[in-house]
């Protein structure tokens, strides 16, 4: 077999590129996965009760980016939804990010109000203050509003999820959930929020099918890499297992879900529940929130960290660990990369040791394919 790019993994870095390569450039493309279907972690599907769940965690669409939506929405209509989450906390369940209604839900209105009135003359309203920051602050009760916030909302969940504190991961981890000085009790406050209405493998499908690309799934490229002659690879795996862990292996986290289904329509009131202080687990999510499904019946991702394991074919490397040393590590391999002068490009949450959200992987494919077609 001949073609002019091999492109390693049907995630959406994979197929973002292969879609660009096939219909702007009229090149032919190889998609290898290895796993047995497309979608890499955004994968969806119907489970035994109809119930459409995400193989690997919920997955909510956010972006600031038009570039992004407008390219998507060339193979998806959207479905609007805006992610809620509600923490338990002592006993409540408060909006997170917290913001002042998590506030008042905690505290006494008059002492809940003082607090108010600080956050706004200190921060501003409107403001995100990530926690590591408030906790810096020169007033003693803003300080230990801080305090509490950390101990309640961020130290269990961040120790449960990454068998580190907050202190010990780069302060952009604990940054995407700040606290938000506003009564808006969204996850996101991205300009574009919505899901892909018949989901995301149905949209992948849509963004693979074209007559230059072939999909070649249960395959590890590693088996097929001889056999094949192509001009140029794109890799997006992870970039340790690329170079045989010559450097070292880089750590990632790992997750375990359980999916349960309960026979009646609704099982909580928002998206997602998350338990900083209490269980093994760190959330459970009703998918039906997300999909807009309507059933008699729901079903609920619990998600369980884990430490991963190369070695183990049950763990898969759901998240780099964002922190110097692990930022130095890649580095070695981003050297190995470049010595491929280009015959190689690696990109993705993998390939990268990024933690990147889906807009971010399909601005880094579009980024990549700008500077391919422009030599
Ligand atoms: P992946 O989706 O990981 O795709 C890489 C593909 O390469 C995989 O399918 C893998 O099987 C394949 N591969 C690897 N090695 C080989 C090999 N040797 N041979 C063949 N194939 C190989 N983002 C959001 O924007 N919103 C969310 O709500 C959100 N929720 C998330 C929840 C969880 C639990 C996780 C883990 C991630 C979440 N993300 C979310 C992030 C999102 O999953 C990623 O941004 C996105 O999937 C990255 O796409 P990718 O193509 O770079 O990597
Ligand atoms: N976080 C937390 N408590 C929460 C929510 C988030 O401590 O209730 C921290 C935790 O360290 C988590 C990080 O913020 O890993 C990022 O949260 P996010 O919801 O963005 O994680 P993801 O959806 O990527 O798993």
């Amino acid at each position: 077999m001949k073609v002019d790019w091999l492109i390693v993994g049907a995630g959406f870095t994979g197929a973002v590129l292969a879609e660009r390569i096939a219909s702007q450039l009229d090149q032919k493309v190889l998609v290898v996965e290895k796993r047995n279907h497309i979608g890499g972690n955004a994968y969806d599907y119907y489970n035994e009760h109809g119930v459409l769940v995400h193989k690997y965690g919920p997955h909510i669409f956010h972006t600031n980016s038009k570039k992004v939506r407008d390219y998507l929405s060339q193979f998806t209509e959207w479905r609007p939804y805006y992610h809620r989450v509600l923490a338990s906390v002592e006993g409540k369940l408060v909006p997170v990010p917290f913001n002042l209604n998590s506030l008042y839900a905690l505290f006494p209105p008059k002492y809940a109000e003082r607090l108010e009135e600080k956050l706004i003359c200190t921060y501003g309203f409107g403001v995100k203050v990530p926690i590591l920051k408030m906790k810096e602050a020169k007033d003693e009760e803003l300080r230990f509003l801080a305090d509490y916030i950390y101990k309640n909302i961020f130290y269990g969940y961040t120790i449960k999820q990454w068998e580190l504190t907050p202190e010990e991961l780069d302060p952009s981890v604990t940054g995407r959930v700040p606290v938000y000085i506003s009564r808006d009790d969204r996850y996101f406050q991205d300009t574009y929020q919505a899901m892909p209405k018949q989901g995301y493998t149905a949209m992948f499908g849509r963004i693979l099918s074209h007559k230059n690309i072939k999909v070649l799934l249960n395959t590890d490229y590693r088996e097929i890499v001889r056999e094949i002659r192509f001009n140029r690879m794109i890799y997006t795996g992870p970039i340790d297992v690329y170079f045989d862990y010559m450097h070292g292996s880089l750590p990632y986290r790992s997750l375990r879900f359980e999916f349960l289904t309960f026979d009646r329509e609704w099982q909580q009131e928002v998206g997602t529940l998350n338990y900083p202080n209490e269980y093994d687990f760190t959330r459970t999510t009703e998918l039906k929130h997300l999909t807009g499904q309507r059933l008699p019946w729901t079903t609920l991702i619990v998600e369980y960290p884990q430490a991963y394991q190369p070695e183990n074919i049950n763990f898969e490397p759901y998240y780099p660990i964002p922190r110097e040393e692990n930022r130095l590590r890649y580095s070695l391999y981003e050297k190995e990369a470049a010595k491929l002068g280009g015959s190689v490009l690696f990109a993705g949450r993998l390939a990268d040791y990024k933690y990147y959200n889906m807009d971010q992987a399909v601005a880094r494919a579009l980024k990549l394919f700008e500077e391919i077609a422009h030599g």
